[in-house]
């Protein structure tokens, strides 16, 4: 059987915020059972996706970000969006230890960690009207769960 289930969350671009949003995910999650590394990897890409949000995309003003939680089957799909700055070069932004924040000790780390830690990420963004963090990970691989 199929379930499908959804959730929203808005709260403003505050870093106090962050742990909030990752451990209202991370309930969300329960749902499909996760082993513990599971919910480990979704909560460092979410804390990821969130401070870039806070940091990059808003640079430190206070507006809203909206996280999108999507379960299908054994799968999530999150969604962090915010109406910031944007990113000029997407795909520049997502190489390795690239980062326009050398100066407050950021590594360009981010899009690589949730690469690593999720199945797939996809970043849609325009300067000046925000960017879209969507990433999946399917949960149950290491207990065997049915695909698909
Ligand atoms: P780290 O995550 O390791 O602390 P970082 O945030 O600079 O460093 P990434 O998370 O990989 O590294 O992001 C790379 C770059 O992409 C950032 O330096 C920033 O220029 C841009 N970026 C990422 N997310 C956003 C966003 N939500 N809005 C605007 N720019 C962003
Ligand atoms: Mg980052």
């Amino acid at each position: 059987m199929s379930k499908e289930n959804e959730m929203k969350l808005e709260f403003d671009s505050r870093s106090c915020n962050e742990g909030f949003a990752r451990v209202a995910v991370a309930a969300f999650l329960t749902q499909l059972n996760p082993t513990l590394e599971e919910v480990a990897d979704v909560k460092t890409a979410l804390s990821e996706a969130v401070t870039n949000a806070i940091i990059h995309g808003y640079e430190g003003r206070v507006e809203k970000i909206v996280i999108r939680c999507r379960i299908c089957g054994q799968k999530i799909e999150i969604e962090v969006m915010d109406q910031g700055a944007g990113i000029p070069d997407v795909k520049q932004a997502m190489e390795p230890l690239f980062t326009t924040r050398e100066d407050c000790e950021r590594a360009g780390m981010g899009f690589s960690f949730m690469e690593a830690f999720m199945d797939t990420l996809e970043v849609t963004s325009a300067p000046g009207e925000g960017t879209r963090v969507k990433m999946t990970k399917y949960i149950g691989r290491s207990r065997g769960e049915q695909e698909g």
